[in-house]
């Protein structure tokens, strides 16, 4: 490929409206264009990119026994209607009517779409199990999207549905695609954890998310220092409490003035006790009911436990106002004695002794508080979200927190989906059953930008040679310059004859801009056709991640860069 004959716009300046380093970067080097938000053209080199993950996730789904078929971006509200997310997906789902006044929307995920197609293909258990997957484009009308590719309104994605005949058939699948993801991201040259996760609004039984570690990474990961355990922050585990011996008695409950003490840090200091010893009580809306959870003074409240633990759909922080309108409680100084509300604990807090809390008074709050015999919450469970100061919750040693962003998610869905539309099988006993579920995704488009997320420095991006748009671009120097010409031109042949993808930078540009580019761009080896060859018949081959140069023969140059770039795909 000639340089001078692709579209590859690359820009100087960095971009105003990119946040961070992957959308800066694929601005810059001209692999995307934006059309409007959350939405983006891929230019020739983004394209390229983009079918390179693409390819390996196909070629790693297909080894898996799953079967690639391509269903309708477009669908029909009824079917949303069956599975009863037409009411429940919120305005990320992008609805609208067709000429016949039919309601429709853009597919952001296709467990209907597919749950259909088996109900009606599949009838008997010898046809199961079946894994069916596509490689398509997604809409999701995202309240935020930013971050270029990472969060787009539209994006790539390979989603993958299987249908198994019992319980132990699906979870055979489900680590199918366990090991074919890690395969996918092994393969794609990226640092990743497969960690423990939320099953979200699709629901099910259990999922792992795929994460590739990198700072700007939305997700926070919790992992063990010393086992396997890796869980998302929103899933990770706290570890059994243990009741501290204390040899204290048990006190009555007091009442003691607090005037103008809503921070628990503040309460602790005045009443001569630390922040472990007082009962934090938050305010939530849980699907609009209002709903009080304890945890101890030094915790924080994990919210997707909670939202998990109460069974609803969403949780937010109340504001002082609504709780105030909706209970007369006095925000900083409610705690669960008398509390005229529905609560709920972390495990935590019902093995406190004497501690402290909110009286339900303005200015007040209450010492001597001790579970069961002064209250009871309705719900306990594990609600607090963990710190880097835990130990893990299998192992006990010491846990890392660390950012990752999130490229696939697995999920075991059950029947959620094949109960409320009806997707069953005649067994081998001639029962008729219903077909189990799993999911499996994986943002291909976020994946490139999660791989530059991961891989750059301050002159561009480096790609992982298996993610490369093109794994080597030959820098002519000297247009003007015969030998060199001849030289340059010579080895773009027969690189692309050696099977490589090569970009030839035949520009008229000064040599300092070629360089930039070829660093911007992240292209894995450069070799520079130069000086060299008319001095000593040489030209230069410079990696781009480790910076390393060698000097080869020009004869035998080709020969040599095919070899290392061969090699190092197949050792990956
Ligand atoms: P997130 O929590 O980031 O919104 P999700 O849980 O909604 O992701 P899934 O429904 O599991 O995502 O979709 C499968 C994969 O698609 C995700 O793991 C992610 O890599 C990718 N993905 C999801 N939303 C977007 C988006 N708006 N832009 C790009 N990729 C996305
Ligand atoms: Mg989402």
């Amino acid at each position: 490929m000639r340089y001078s004959q692709l579209l590859i716009p690359t820009a100087k300046e960095m971009p105003a409206e990119a946040e961070v380093i992957s959308h800066q970067l694929l601005l810059r080097a001209g692999f995307i264009r934006k059309l409007t938000s959350g939405l983006y053209t891929y230019l020739p080199l983004g394209t390229a990119a983009l079918r390179k993950v693409e390819n390996i996730v196909r070629e790693e789904m297909n080894r898996a026994g799953a079967q690639e078929i391509l269903m309708p971006m477009v669908q029909p509200a009824d079917l949303w209607e069956e599975s009863g997310r037409w009411q429940k997906y919120g305005p990320e789902l992008l609805r609208f009517k067709d000429r016949h006044q039919r309601d429709c929307c853009l597919g952001p995920t296709h467990e209907e779409v597919v749950t259909d197609v088996a109900r009606r293909e599949i009838h008997s258990y010898r046809q199961l199990p079946v894994n069916l997957y596509q490689i398509q484009t997604k809409f999701r009308d995202e309240i935020r999207p930013r971050f270029g590719l990472m969060r787009g309104r539209e994006f790539l994605m390979k989603d993958a549905y299987s249908f198994d005949a019992s319980d132990e058939a699906a979870e055979e699948s489900y680590r199918k695609m366990r090991e074919a993801y890690i395969r996918i991201f092994t393969r794609c040259g990226l640092e990743f954890r497969a960690v423990e996760a939320d099953s979200g609004s699709i629901g099910g039984s259990f999922s792992h998310e795929f994460m590739v570690l990198a700072k700007t990474g939305e997700d926070t990961l919790v992992i063990c220092q010393s086992c396997d355990y890796a869980a998302n922050l929103e899933k990770a585990k706290a570890a059994m409490p243990v009741k501290p011996e204390s040899s204290e008695a048990v006190q009555d409950c007091v009442k003691v003035a607090t005037p103008g003490m809503k921070k628990v840090d503040k309460v602790a200091e005045f009443l001569g006790l630390s922040t472990q010893q007082v009962i934090k009580t938050m305010i939530y809306l849980a699907d609009s009911e209002l709903v009080a959870v304890l945890v101890r003074g030094d915790r924080e409240v994990q919210p997707v436990k909670l939202k998990n633990l109460l069974n609803v759909t969403d949780v937010e922080l109340a504001d002082d106002d609504t709780v105030w309108q909706k209970s007369k409680l006095p925000v900083g100084y409610i705690g669960p004695v008398g509390l005229p509300i529905r609560f709920v604990a972390d495990q935590e807090v019902m093995l406190m002794v004497n501690a402290a809390a909110g009286a339900n008074e303005k200015g007040h709050h209450l010492t001597g508080v001790n579970p069961n015999r002064d209250f009871t919450p309705a719900m306990v469970g594990d609600l607090r979200q963990v710190t880097a100061d835990d130990c893990c919750p299998l192992c006990g040693a010491a846990l890392r927190l660390t950012e990752g962003i999130e490229v696939g998610h697995i999920f075991k869905l059950g029947t959620k989906y094949s109960e409320a539309m009806k997707a069953t099988f005649q067994d081998a006993d001639g029962q008729e059953k219903t077909m189990i579920m799993g999911c499996y995704g994986i943002g291909v488009s976020r994946v490139v930008a999660a791989a530059i997320e991961q891989n750059h420095d301050q002159n561009g991006m480096i790609f992982p040679l298996p993610l490369a748009p093109v794994q080597v671009i030959v820098l002519n120097l000297d247009l003007k310059n015969e030998a060199i010409t001849a030289a340059a031109e010579q080895l773009h042949q027969e690189l692309e004859a050696a099977g490589l993808e090569v970009l030839y930078d035949d520009r008229d540009e000064r040599p300092g801009s070629k360089f930039k580019d070829a660093d911007l761009l992240g292209i894995p080896y450069r070799v520079t056709v130069g000086k060299g060859v008319e001095k000593d018949g040489t030209v230069e081959l410079r990696a781009r991640c480790s910076g390393e140069t060698v000097m080869l023969p020009l004869a035998e140059a080709a020969r040599e860069i095919t070899a290392k770039i061969k090699a190092e795909l197949t050792a990956g």
